[in-house]
């Protein structure tokens, strides 16, 4: 267990053993085992007033699904194995938490044994401001609602100056960490998250990194770590930073790895971000995770991929890195 920053920093500055030294960790901790679910990924409404200088989902001609269309969709993954669905959506004005729950039971009535994986912090803070409701009592409606876990997105980096130039109007670190502590004591896990590659150190990634630790070491509700290099096309921060290399990528899911061990233990390649062929090359570097099927992606159009894969291609990729394929479950059970 590393949890020295020198120590941390060191490594990050010798490729060769960070690489074996997580790669030992992942095969302590799994053996040849990587993992993935099945899932669809449905962003109700792209309309946002968050002003997010890595996006460019909200830029794209604004949309409701409506009820019908939402059903649809989760009937359409349920017909093709789907065990969750995750629903992310921009911070629309006018959506108050009734409409947050009323999606969620809807989805819940018609498909009781799907998972529902919704809304990050910063969807959670946005429908407790609307609805004058306090956070604790939001995660409260929305649990009796069928939510089953949240996504531990909008973290990007938790260190406020870094935020203040990426995401100036987003919720603060602390106030991340509040609404995730809040929601893994109630019995709400989540995934944790780090977007990198843009106008972070190497400190603010390992702050970040520790942040996490800390909060799985009080509470233990994060099922993984999901790593998401920045993208930089179509969006203002592309004008300032043109994302990490495939080496910092790779070595980023390394150091994620050796860092939060043994405390997170599951650490995701997210094939979206980087390309299939680096998702698979990042299982050499600790990565023990693929992550979903999604079936369509609104918030990931801005990456290189088409945002749907198959799971035999999943299964395909990850046994061409010579290891062994396992459905799982959001919360890390075998299906
Ligand atoms: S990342 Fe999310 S909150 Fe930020 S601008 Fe885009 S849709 Fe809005």
């Amino acid at each position: 267990m590393i949890s020295d920053i020198d120590e941390l920093k060191r490594l990050w500055h010798e490729p060769l053993r960070l690489f074996r030294l997580s790669n030992a960790l992942r095969q302590k901790n799994c053996r040849d085992a990587v993992s993935f679910v099945i899932n669809r990924n449905i962003n109700f409404t792209n309309k946002c007033i968050g002003t997010c200088r890595f996006c460019s989902f909200k830029h794209d001609k604004t949309y409701f699904l409506t009820h019908e269309q939402i059903i649809d969709r989760a009937g359409e993954a349920e017909e093709q194995g789907a065990t969750e669905i995750c629903l992310q959506g921009g911070l629309a004005p006018e959506m108050m938490l009734e409409d947050y729950c009323g999606i969620l039971e809807l989805i819940h009535r018609d498909f009781p044994r799907m998972h529902l994986h919704a809304y990050s912090p910063m969807e959670v803070l946005h429908m407790s401001r609307n609805s004058h409701t306090e956070v604790k009592e939001t995660l409260l409606e929305l649990k009796k609602s069928g939510l089953g876990s949240m996504p531990g997105t909008a973290a990007e980096i938790l260190v406020d100056s870094v935020r203040q130039k990426i995401c100036p109007d987003k919720l603060k670190a602390e106030e991340w960490r509040q609404i995730i502590r809040a929601a893994h004591l109630l019995g709400i896990p989540s995934t944790s998250t780090m977007l990198f590659g843009h106008v972070e150190s190497l400190e603010d990634r390992l702050s970040h990194l520790m942040s996490l630790k800390a909060i799985q070491l009080e509470t233990g509700g994060f099922t993984e770590m999901v790593l998401l290099p920045f993208i930089p096309d179509n969006n203002l921060l592309g004008k300032m930073a043109k994302g990490a290399d495939l080496l910092d990528r790779l070595k980023m899911h390394a150091l994620a790895r050796v860092a939060l061990y043994p405390n997170i233990t599951n650490i995701q390649a997210s094939w979206t971000k980087l390309g299939r062929e680096a998702a698979a090359a990042a299982l050499d570097w600790g990565a023990n995770d693929l992550g979903g099927t999604l079936m369509d992606e609104g918030i990931a159009r801005n990456s290189r991929e088409a945002p749907s894969i198959l799971a035999a291609d999943l299964v395909e990729l990850i046994e061409g890195q010579g290891k062994k394929a396992v459905q799982r479950t959001t919360l890390y059970e075998r299906v």
